[in-house]
């Protein structure tokens, strides 16, 4: 548990798999954490941090960033079209972009401010009706259109359903991105993000194991 052990795991994971070291972004996920452990994890160092709600973000990052230099912030969480402005002035990526009005809605936001984050597509690997993502058997044409907007698409993202098997998940991701030429996969927790990286992930998304467990009373 804590930063220094989760470096060193996310470091051992990607020898294994023979890949470069540092090749995998290691995102904190901060939600829901008291602000005490998230200036303790930037006094350590790090530097890239996770957030799945907008309004919580922008409650704690902008002081942050003024104290901390060279932060950045994924969403990693669903995204409303009417806060779709505020995320792209608040974060560096966007992991969660899942339908077509969302993509449109980035799209001409980016033409007016002259930026925009890095995009995932989120997939619903599971196809779980509660969860968030693009079905897998639609992913090609959302990723097509998502292109044809001139975004800056880097990858792929997925949140397994918790009682299966994480890994049939990941490997399905994986397959979904090397058929449409995306090198970057958004996939791995707390509980498997050794397992996500040697299936190919180039961002885990680690919350609980770097800052202890998130207290939601
Ligand atoms: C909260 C969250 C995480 C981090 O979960 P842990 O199990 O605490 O590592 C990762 N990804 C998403 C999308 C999340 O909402």
């Amino acid at each position: 548990m804590g930063l220094t052990d989760i470096r060193e795991r996310v470091a051992k994971a990607e020898k294994q798999a023979g890949r470069p070291e540092r090749s995998v972004e290691l995102i904190a996920v901060s939600k829901v954490q008291p602000i005490e452990r998230v200036e303790a994890v930037l006094e350590q160092g790090h530097r890239v941090y996770g957030e799945n709600k907008v309004q919580e973000a922008q409650g704690k990052w902008p002081a942050l960033k003024e104290r901390f230099d060279g932060i950045d912030v994924h969403l990693i969480g669903p995204l409303q079209t009417n806060k779709a402005r505020q995320a792209m002035e608040l974060f560096t990526a966007i992991h969660a972009v899942d339908r077509p009005k969302l993509a449109n809605t980035l799209a001409r936001l980016a033409q007016e401010m002259g930026h925009c984050p890095d995009l995932f597509v989120q997939v619903n690997t599971g196809e779980e009706p509660q969860k968030a993502g693009i079905l897998p058997a639609d992913a090609d044409a959302f990723i097509k259109e998502v292109r044809g907007l001139d975004l800056p698409l880097k990858g792929l993202m997925c949140i397994p359903p918790v009682e299966e098997t994480p890994s049939l998940h990941f490997s399905l991701l994986a397959k979904i991105a090397e058929r449409n030429g995306l090198e970057g996969l958004s996939m791995g927790m707390s509980s498997d993000f050794e397992q996500a990286i040697s299936l190919g992930a180039t961002h885990v998304r680690v919350g609980s194991a770097i800052f202890g467990e998130r207290d939601y009373g």
